[in-house]
């Protein structure tokens, strides 16, 4: 395609949403410009040659949303399976239910409360912030399960996954995990969960295929060698950019930061290692947060039995060369972003879309529900500038 109507750089959830909008509802003509050699963004999965098993390999991914469009709408590429996330941890060799419920409550303090005397309980564990509303996540965290249950399931959890100490993390990221007086322990609280049922790859290429919809692997929007570069581009091409907007700008006002996981894999010759999809570490001693087992989110599959793969999450601060994964978002990364997004308001006939582009974390849902909000509001114009 020699003149597209819009480029879209990033084949992630949201450069796909938006270039499916564009290419089936205005017959825009589309080229996705992804520097990875595949599509997808960080929900691409593979299957593992020694294993058959399909591996997220960015991460494990599991889909959830309340939102009915966005459930109508991710119904149209892919079908979901009833696969319903459980998460289960480890502290001081003691497998406990999570999210905090009432089975982890009452296996931890070894008792039989009711949901009533559990909720006095914690009550009176969280002390002074009971029924308080703290800024930070230490705070929020004892002020909703209590001191005792704040320090061994969420401590140092945290602390390996954030490398801060959580008086210094905003309270929000605590508020993602749900408490329970029931013995419900769903992970998610959402009305729609599941995972595609061929695979994350078929429903990403599904949005992609489409006549007017061309995506070019391995380009990256800053080498100027190919042709549908910035500097080509800028103010002549209409552009939705997914990718980290401090990148753009060249970090003239300086980095935004992330965090990034690292995923170490290992093949095994048992047909289950863990018995479950996600095993979370609590304690401070074992250095990595979480083992993941693929072969738990597809029950359904015809996997080999004797056979299994895991891979141990360990988190760390992103350089600028890691795959950037998860907002800091200090009060100092606030300010920058502020100005960026100036900057941003005042870039020609360019849109920042995305995880990257908005520097916030998404899950899938609300990249799609952003991307498709985009398409509503923005999209027509930006086709017509
Ligand atoms: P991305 O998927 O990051 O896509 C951006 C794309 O832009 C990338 O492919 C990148 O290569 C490309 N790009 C960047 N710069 C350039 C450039 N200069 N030129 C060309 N291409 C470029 N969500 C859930 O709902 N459930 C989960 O369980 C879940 N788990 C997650 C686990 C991890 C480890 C991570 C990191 C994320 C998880 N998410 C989860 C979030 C999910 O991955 C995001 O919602 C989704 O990736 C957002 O899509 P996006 O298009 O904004 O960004
Ligand atoms: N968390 C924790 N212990 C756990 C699970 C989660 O302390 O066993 C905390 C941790 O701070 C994490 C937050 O709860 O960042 C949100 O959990 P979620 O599973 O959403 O984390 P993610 O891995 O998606 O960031």
């Amino acid at each position: 395609m020699s003149n597209p109507d819009l480029v879209i750089v990033g084949s992630g959830l949201f450069g796909l949403t938006i270039a499916d909008r564009a290419a089936r509802e205005h017959g825009a003509r589309v080229t996705i410009i992804e520097s990875r050699d595949h599509i997808g963004g960080n929900a691409y999965s593979e299957v593992d040659d020694r294993t058959g098993i399909e591996v997220h390999k960015y991460g494990a991914h599991l889909f959830h949303t309340s939102n009915e469009r966005v459930w109508k709408y991710v119904n149209d590429f892919t079908s979901f399976t009833d696969y319903v996330h459980k998460v289960y941890t480890t502290h001081q060799g003691v497998v406990y239910p999570m999210p905090i419920n009432l089975g982890t409550i009452n296996q931890f303090f070894s008792a039989a409360y009711s949901p009533s005397e559990a909720r006095e309980l914690i009550a009176e564990q969280a002390g002074e912030f009971a029924g308080k509303d703290p800024e930070n996540l230490n705070d929020k965290g004892i002020s909703l399960i209590g001191r005792p249950l704040y320090e061994a399931f969420i401590k140092h959890y945290t602390g390996k996954q954030w490398q801060t100490d959580p008086k210094d993390l905003p309270a929000s990221i605590i508020s993602r995990l749900p408490v329970r007086y029931t013995y419900d322990n769903r992970y998610f609280n959402d009305t729609y969960e599941g995972l595609p049922t061929k695979g994350y790859t078929a429903w990403l290429e599904n949005m992609a295929d489409h006549p007017n919809i061309e995506v070019k692997l391995s380009t990256d929007y800053f080498d100027e060698s190919q042709e549908l570069n910035k500097k080509n581009l800028r103010g002549n091409v209409p552009v939705v950019y997914t990718g980290p907007v401090d990148r753009y700008f060249d970090y003239e006002l300086g980095d935004l930061k992330w965090r990034t996981i690292d995923l170490e894999t290992e093949h095994l010759d048992v047909g289950d290692f863990q018995g479950t999809s996600v095993m979370n570490y609590a304690d401070e001693s074992v250095p990595f947060t979480r083992i993941i087992e693929p072969r738990h989110f597809h029950p359904e599959r015809d996997y080999a039995t004797d056979r299994t793969l895991i891979q141990r999450e360990f988190s760390r601060f992103a350089e600028r060369d890691d795959e950037p994964y998860y907002p800091i978002n200090s009060s100092a990364d606030r300010e920058t972003l502020l100005q960026y997004r100036e900057k941003a308001a005042a870039e020609p006939s360019t849109l920042f879309g995305g995880r990257l582009g908005t520097y916030q974390y998404l899950d899938m849902h609300m990249a799609i529900g952003a991307a498709l909000s985009m398409a509503d509001n923005k999209l027509p114009d930006l086709l017509r500038s």
